[in-house]
């Protein structure tokens, strides 16, 4: 594993919005946590729990989807790309930072040859003339397991099954040879055979590549795979984050206790999925309280209240909790190792 403790990208304190016909939806909630060099990091949740708008913001990809970031800092290598200009942001965007979609239908066009659509950023990112762009293109199609690539380079995506278009679109993501990976949800509209093989795909990456990945996914059975840390968020805020193993082994938010018992265990110990009674809270105008405090089953006066802080339970793990109060508080940034 090529994990290390060097920091490449920092979330901090990230607010983001849509706006709606019903209002201000609060999509992402005063969210932090940092990718290192070489890592996986899941972002884990129920749909409409932020980490989609999570990822589309550290991109700021989400302006373009009636979306705004209205507070925090993304640092990447320490330069805020929430600051920088729209000309240094495009040389980020696909070059350094890539990002995968859930999908690959809609993000191809479907008037472009697939080799032409990998080669596009080859050409803008490297410099590198249509020949040259065209043989590295064929390499990655290579790379990424389409089958007979010098046939099917000059073919249209409507020629490609989901597979196989959504192994165009990690072609395309790993074009310029990106430091960090977004995924989103890149394996849901696929059929088992094709997520177990673009799930391979990932953890080559991963073990060859020392690529710093973000998988964004609902499946926890995914994460206790794929990550090493997991960042669990709830109605657009921080839940609970920390490395797979403590998490995965002593939970500490409720949330993600009930999400762990949703999963199937592997010993067969665990007959029954129990599913979290209740429903996601709405993003519009939520309260300033603990927002899982519907449906928790340790609730006290205080939850429906105040909104808790993140309290640092273990070295690298922190919840927002108010079950944790004999721990500090965490502040983002101030503690070495944290998620
Ligand atoms: Fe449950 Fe209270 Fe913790 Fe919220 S703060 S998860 S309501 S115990």
């Amino acid at each position: 594993m090529a994990q290390s403790n060097d920091v490449i990208l920092e979330v901090r304190g990230l607010k983001a919005q849509y706006r709606s016909p019903r209002g201000i939806v609060k999509a992402v909630d005063q969210v932090s946590f940092d990718l290192r060099r070489g890592e996986t990091l899941s972002l884990v949740g129920e749909s409409g729990c932020g980490k989609t708008a999570t990822g589309l913001s550290i991109l700021r990809l989400i302006e373009g989807l009636r979306g705004e970031i209205v507070g925090g800092q993304i640092l990447y290598h320490g330069n805020d790309l929430l600051k920088m200009s729209s000309e240094k942001l495009r040389q980020v965007r696909g070059s350094k930072i890539a990002m995968i979609f859930q999908d690959p239908q809609s993000s191809l066009n479907p008037v472009l040859k697939v080799g032409d659509q990998i080669a596009e950023p080859i050409m803008l990112h490297m410099g590198l003339g249509k020949k040259d762009a065209r043989a590295r293109a064929l390499e990655l199609m290579k790379q990424v397991g389409i089958p007979f690539p010098e046939r099917r380079i000059d073919e249209y995506p409507h020629q490609f099954s989901g597979g196989m278009k959504q192994r165009v679109m990690i072609a395309i993501a790993l074009s310029c040879n990106p430091e960090v990976l977004i995924a989103d949800e890149p394996t849901t509209a696929l059929d088992v055979t094709s997520k177990a093989q673009i799930m391979d795909i990932f953890r080559h990456l991963k073990e060859n590549k020392s690529m710093s990945i973000i998988f964004i996914t609902h499946d926890m059975g995914l994460v206790a795979d794929t990550a090493d840390r997991i960042v669990v968020m709830y109605g657009g805020r921080l839940a609970e984050a920390g490395t797979v193993l403590h998490v995965f082994d002593t939970p500490q938010h409720p949330y993600t206790m009930g999400l762990l018992k949703c999963l199937p265990s592997i010993s067969g110990s665990q007959t029954r999925l129990v599913p979290i009674a209740g429903t996601i809270p709405s993003l519009i105008d939520p309260p300033d309280n603990c927002n899982f405090n519907p449906r928790c089953p340790y609730v006290m006066k205080m939850c429906r209240e105040v909104r808790p802080p993140e309290y640092q339970t273990a070295p690298g793990h922190r919840a927002a909790c108010f079950l944790y109060t004999q721990f500090p508080v965490h502040s983002p940034g101030a503690v070495a190792g944290v998620a």
